[in-house]
């Protein structure tokens, strides 16, 4: 059987890595974004630029490939099921509409008996004051939140006033986890039951941004072996093909917690691209083009630290040794606040 050309919707630094995974793979890929810079038309094979709710732009995408993924998860369920219907996306639409909506995401996540922040569903003001148990919290919306975006702090109902918040949009309300640690596990579901599964990697935050991501996590047997079941069901229960993320908190009191889950590769999930055989990326391009799964073997404990804003002329102006690997995403502007690119420095 030939090898299917592959089309990714997205084109920025996880798109990227996708592409130079499926190089190696001598899988042809397609870029489609909305940024005519998008950095990884640098890797594909070709490239169309087209808003995504843009069908005619986004049917001239199609015809060029055979199947369809995706490098994050807030494009348009219209968009994504009207491509179904021509072509295979993968993973399925129907994925992407439970993940894209926080409400929805925790309702399908508690349904499965896991633990997740207590929340509630605000849609107007007055709401809030009768649940002032779930205070201190973050509200949080709905949809088209990321890096603490669209995130706001609430320790007493008196903090509403400081914040210009359009309560049309549909907020979640959610208690605040005491944290101790953040961790994630990275996944990848070639089908019923198959898993290549990434051994449980520790992440710290600052500003609600990822900073580090570490393997081994310092973390319990229980917490290890939880979190893995936990990802495993989850993957399972959305009948999941190619690479997922599940991110948890870990309180004071050793209890986990999913946060929430990436319906794709994952930032945390840059590591395994040096300290692993295969990397997730590689891994999401097998399970979509429905490849060999190859088992999984570990080579080296890790570090990844994100590069963000202006930090980025630093480390290209650096020499690094044998353990380190540097990535550039080549992104036209440099932004504050914005990734720019990652260092993993391979440790023992
Ligand atoms: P999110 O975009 O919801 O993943 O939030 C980004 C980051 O904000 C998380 O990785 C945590 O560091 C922090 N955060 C979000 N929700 C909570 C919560 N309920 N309790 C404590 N920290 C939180």
């Amino acid at each position: 059987m030939s090898k299917p050309i592959l089309g990714i919707i997205g084109g920025g630094q996880l798109g990227s890595m996708l592409a130079i995974a499926a190089n190696k793979l001598e899988i042809k890929t397609i870029i489609f974004c909305d940024d005519v810079d998008a950095p990884a038309q640098n890797f594909s094979n070709g490239f169309v630029h087209g808003q995504y709710n843009d069908l005619t732009k986004i049917k001239e995408f199609v015809n060029q490939v055979d199947i369809i993924t995706y490098e994050f998860e807030n494009i348009p369920y219209a968009t994504l099921n009207e491509i179904n219907k021509i072509k295979p996306v993968l993973p399925k639409p129907s994925v992407n509409r439970i993940i894209q909506h926080r409400l929805a995401e925790k309702d399908f996540i508690n349904n499965l008996n896991i633990r997740t922040t207590q929340y509630v569903s605000i849609e107007k003001k007055s709401e809030i004051d009768s649940v002032k148990d779930l205070l201190p919290g973050l509200l949080k919306t709905v949809t088209l939140g990321y890096d603490g975006k669209g995130q706001y702090p609430i320790t007493k109902l008196s903090n509403l006033e400081t914040f210009d918040i359009d309560y049309s949009k549909g907020y979640i309300l959610e208690k605040l986890v005491k944290l101790k640690k953040e961790i994630s596990i990275v996944v990848t579901r070639f089908g019923p039951q198959q898993y290549s599964i990434y051994e449980p990697i520790e992440n710290v935050h600052e500003d609600q941004i990822l900073i580090n991501s570490i393997i081994p996590a310092k973390i319990t047997d229980k917490i290890f072996n939880q979190s893995k079941i936990w990802s495993t069901q989850i993957a399972e229960e959305l009948k999941y093909i190619g690479t997922l993320c599940v991110e948890f908190f870990i309180d004071r009191n050793e209890n986990l917690y999913v946060n929430e889950i990436a319906p794709r590769v994952h930032n945390s999930g840059h590591l395994t691209i040096n300290a692993y055989n295969i990397s997730q990326f590689e891994n999401h391009i097998r399970a979509v083009c429905k490849l060999e799964q190859v088992p999984l073997k570990k080579l080296s404990n890790a570090r990844m630290t994100n590069i963000i804003g202006e930090q980025i002329i630093n480390f290209r102006n650096k020499e690094y040794s044998e353990n380190e690997f540097f990535f550039d995403y080549l992104k036209k502007e440099i932004k504050d606040k914005r990734k720019m690119g990652h260092l993993t420095t391979l440790i023992s």
